[in-house]
């Protein structure tokens, strides 16, 4: 049985198919890329498995249980956006903290586990600030933290990297990668750029006009392209 298990997932607003069929399955601990191009839906896709939007059609398991139609907050999955969405007047640590008393922990205790989270990382000295004294990196990284706090059995990631500028990008890169491998977490990162999937992935799930046009691992994507959209997004031209 597989961790997590999208069965033919589809979405609609009003007349405009967003996805449909969608279908796949990921192991405990993978890092997946749901790669495409802008509007190709992949958005919609992570907000209904996060529960931030419903699916007109099918179904969500996770570890075997159906979690399709629970409300977000029950889903243990954690979610990070491009645009942060932090709270401007709270500090790092209520930012990091603001799940964990959702969901009944105490003040002490969901101290203690943001502290946790804000140490991974690697923002300790700052639980005090404001998000408008952070960098766009730094704040990226509280949005992470915060996610993380809850200890979700899947973490969703949309395009958290591409409001960064360069350099910045490529550190936050790899300590996601880090943390994802220490924690061994179910991970699913949306991107539009074929460089990132391919260098984080463990497999790659690339979309076009609402479909998975071919899952795999980035060499056999980029090497054994299944169409001519899939060789000339990932760089080939025959
Ligand atoms: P991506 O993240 O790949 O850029 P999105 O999931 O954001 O794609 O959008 C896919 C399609 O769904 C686009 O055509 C977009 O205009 C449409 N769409 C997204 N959200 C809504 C909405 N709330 N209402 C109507 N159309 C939407
Ligand atoms: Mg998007």
């Amino acid at each position: 049985m597989s961790y997590v298990k999208v069965n033919q997932f589809a979405k609609s607003f009003g007349d405009v198919d967003v996805f449909k069929d969608i279908d796949f399955s990921i192991e405990k601990g993978e890092f997946i890329t749901l790669l495409g191009p802008s509007g190709c839906g992949k958005s919609t896709l992570l907000r209904c498995i996060a529960g931030l939007d419903n699916v007109d059609l099918g179904t969500l398991l996770v570890e075997g249980e159906n979690i399709t139609d629970l409300a977000p907050q029950q889903r243990e999955i954690g979610m990070v956006f491009q645009s942060y969405a932090l709270f401007p007047n709270m500090t790092v640590e209520d930012n990091v903290a603001f799940g964990l008393k959702m969901n009944g922990f105490s003040k002490s205790k969901s101290r203690l586990e943001a502290k946790k989270m804000i140490d991974l990382v690697e923002l300790a000295g700052k639980e005090k600030f404001y998000p408008r004294e952070l960098s766009g990196g730094q704040r990226q990284r509280v949005a992470l933290a915060r996610a993380l706090v809850v200890r979700p059995r899947i973490l969703l990631l949309d395009e958290p990297l591409s409001a960064l500028d360069a350099k910045i990008r490529k550190s936050l890169r790899q300590q996601i990668l880090n943390i994802q491998k220490e924690l061994n977490l179910t991970t699913i990162f949306v991107t539009h750029d074929q460089e990132e999937a391919m260098l984080l992935s463990d497999r790659i799930f690339l979309m076009s006009k609402g479909s998975i046009v071919q899952q795999g691992k980035p060499e056999d994507i980029y090497t054994k392209p299944a169409n001519e959209f899939v060789a000339s997004f990932m760089g080939h031209y025959n």
